[in-house]
Parts: C-alpha cells; sequence; structure tokens
C-alpha cells in the first residue's frame, strides 16, 4: 500500500482528498502547513506528496525545496489555484514532478498520483 502525505491549510480539502485517497486504497497522513509538511515527511516517510502551494507557516515551494534537499528522490505533486502558473513554473524547477489545479478533477489526482509512483 503506498503512503501519500497530504498537505493543505484548508481542512476540507485535506478532508475531500483523504477519502478519495483511502477510497482507492492508499495510507494517507496528513499535514497543515508547510513546516509540518517538512517534519511529518521526515517522520512518516511517505512515498509520494501532494501539496498545496499557498499556505501559512512557510508555503509549498519552500517546503518543496525542504523535503528535496532531504531526500533528493521525493516524489511531490502540486496542488495549484487557477492563476498560479509562475508558481508551477518554479515548482517544477525545484523538482515537483507534476500538478493538478483545484478544484481538483478525482480521476485527475489519480492518474497524476500512478504516473509518478510508476
Ligand atoms: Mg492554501
Amino acid at each position: 500500500m503506498s503512503k501519500v502525505m497530504i498537505v493543505d491549510d484548508a481542512q476540507f480539502m485535506r478532508v475531500r482528498l483523504s477519502k478519495l485517497l483511502t477510497r482507492n486504497g492508499y495510507e494517507v497522513v496528513e499535514a497543515e502547513n508547510g513546516e509540518q509538511a517538512v517534519k511529518v515527511f521526515k517522520s512518516a516517510s511517505p512515498d509520494v506528496v501532494l501539496m498545496d502551494i499557498t499556505m501559512p507557516h512557510k508555503d509549498g515551494l519552500e517546503a518543496l525545496s525542504e523535503i528535496r534537499e532531504f531526500d533528493s528522490k521525493a516524489k511531490v505533486i502540486m496542488l495549484t489555484a487557477l492563476g498560479q502558473e509562475s508558481m508551477i513554473v518554479q515548482a517544477v524547477q525545484a523538482g515537483a514532478k507534476d500538478y493538478v489545479v483545484k478544484p481538483f478533477n478525482p480521476k485527475r489526482v489519480m492518474s497524476a498520483l500512478e504516473k509518478v509512483l510508476g
């Protein structure tokens, strides 16, 4: 069973993603900001990370860089809002494997996870 870390400061988003992923057989751990994401990544060693960009206490781009410094093979998919194209470019340059635009399409989330987990 693959373990996914969901990182988003919006609780409803974590709940929706968590339901989708557990229903599809994934194990889930959560973090609600970038700072927590780095800590949980180190302790839970998720196979893949789904991470929001805009968050308090360290945004998704900073957390992405720290996670990739800790583990250069870390697989991170960014969750973005419309209009965040420049941040997506930065995230991909910083090592993000893919991105999913919110409000997310469940099928798109599942296919991004399957692709990244290979
Ligand atoms: Mg947010």
